[in-house]
């Protein structure tokens, strides 16, 4: 029916174009790129890649020989307006480009704070390869940072930071880090080994302004009146789905763009998958946006899968990493909505699993560097099987035995 078109190159724009072609799709494919790379990996930018000396290409997906050897049309610029009626995307640069079918995997936006000097060049965000590109050029001519929230990429960000030397200065409206995603358990553990690398961390505060001299930042005023000096900071604040595509061109958006279980909008001719996405979950009951590259991939496989004759209902199993120094938390299923969680492992012993229960329902598994745990629970939740409290929190009881 015409080609597809897919708008953003991320981690679901490109893994719907690469899976439409593994699925033997044979009509045009279109990535609409408005990132001067090749579609790479997002997760590196707050941590390895900051720390190493590898070039952006160590990023990348696959080379450009892939997308030329698979005939997939990488093509450079941004998606302005989509006429629904005409099957017809207008780029910025005014070419228009017919469509059978339109993906939108727009991904999200830094959230970005407003702030009186929020944006002097020292004032830096996370989310692209030329954010994480700028860091690294900078951070050997900074000494104090100040990190604004202690999100993932907030800690993620901190922990190189410090590793790379920089005194390092944390703040953190909510009372523990992390706290939207995690459990106290985690938020607890993580608040105590960034402390030990020596990161201060600052609870229950806001930054209320960023103090300049002549153009370069000299530091930040907090909500509780003290002042922290700093030559860099550093904003991760959350981000905000890029749905005014949609929205403009009439489809249903709320918290993100509405799309049914299939992954299919309002539109049966646009899909839109990844963080953009404000899905329809039967397993989970309600709408779901979430941010992670297991989302963004399964929802692109689902999407190709219906593209080339396989329509399925999504039905992904969430799972999630990040890696903050030495630690690597992983989670499994969707840990939200706990009453009761069970402890396995020992914090002191830096491994340890929380599994979060409701009532006696398994919801999910927070692994710190207990990687058995984490793919158990992974496949625990495959098998839409589970384990009683008791026996998530028995040392001896043998985790494989559930899963034979
Ligand atoms: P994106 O990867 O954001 O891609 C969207 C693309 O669309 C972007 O290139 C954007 O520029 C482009 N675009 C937007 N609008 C237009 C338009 N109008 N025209 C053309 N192009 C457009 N997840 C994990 O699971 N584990 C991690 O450890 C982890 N670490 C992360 C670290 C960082 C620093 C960041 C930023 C994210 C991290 N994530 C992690 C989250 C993960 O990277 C995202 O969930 C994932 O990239 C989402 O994929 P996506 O395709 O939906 O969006």
């Amino acid at each position: 029916d015409g080609p597809v078109i897919i708008v953003g190159a991320g981690h679901g724009g490109y893994q719907v174009a690469a899976s439409l072609r593994q699925a033997g799709f044979s009509d045009r494919i279109r990535l609409i790129n408005d990132e001067a790379h090749l579609p790479y990996q997002r997760p590196p930018l707050s941590k390895a890649y900051i720390k190493g000396s590898a070039g952006p290409e160590s990023l990348m997906f696959r080379p450009e020989k892939f997308y030329h050897d698979q005939t997939i049309e990488l093509i450079a610029g941004r998606a302005v307006s989509i006429d629904r009626a005409g099957r017809k995307l207008l780029l910025a640069s005014g070419e228009t480009l017919p469509y059978g079918h339109l993906v939108l995997a727009t991904g999200a936006r830094n959230r970005l704070l407003d702030l009186p000097n929020a944006n002097l060049p020292d004032v830096k965000y996370l989310r692209i390869l030329d954010e994480s590109e700028a860091l690294r050029k900078i951070i050997p001519s900074k000494t104090r940072v100040v990190v604004i929230g202690a999100g993932f990429i907030g800690l993620e960000f901190a922990a190189t930071a410090r590793i790379k030397g920089l005194e390092v200065d944390v703040l953190e409206l909510a009372p523990r880090v992390m706290a939207r995603a995690v459990t106290a358990e985690v938020s607890e553990y993580f608040e105590a080994r960034h402390r030990e690398a020596g990161i201060r961390i600052h609870l229950g505060v806001q930054a209320t302004s960023i103090e300049a001299e002549n153009g370069k930042v000299t530091g930040v005023s907090l909500s509780d009146g003290r002042h922290l000096p700093a030559d860099l900071v550093v904003v991760g604040v959350g981000v905000l789905p890029n749905i005014e595509l949609a929205a403009e061109a009439g489809l249903p958006v709320a918290a993100g763009i509405i799309v049914d279980e299939y992954l299919s909008t309002a539109d049966p001719n646009i899909s839109a998958i990844g963080d953009c996405a404000l899905f329809a979950s039967p397993r989970f009951g309600g709408s779901l946006r979430l941010e992670s590259v297991q989302n963004a991939t399964d929802h692109a496989r689902c999407l190709a899968a219906r593209l080339t004759g396989d329509k399925k209902v999504y039905d992904g199993h969430p799972w999630f990493w990040s890696d903050q120094g030495d630690d690597k938390l992983q989670i499994a299923g969707l840990t939200t909505g706990y009453d009761r969680v069970v402890l396995r492992g020992d914090p002191a012993k830096k491994a340890f699993s929380v599994f979060c229960y409701h009532g006696d329902k398994l919801l999910g598994i927070e692994s710190i560097n207990r990687a058995g745990d984490h793919m158990f629970g992974r496949r625990l939740q495959a098998m839409n099987r589970s384990i009683t409290p008791e026996q998530a929190a028995d040392e001896s009881f043998d985790l494989k035995s559930a899963l034979a």
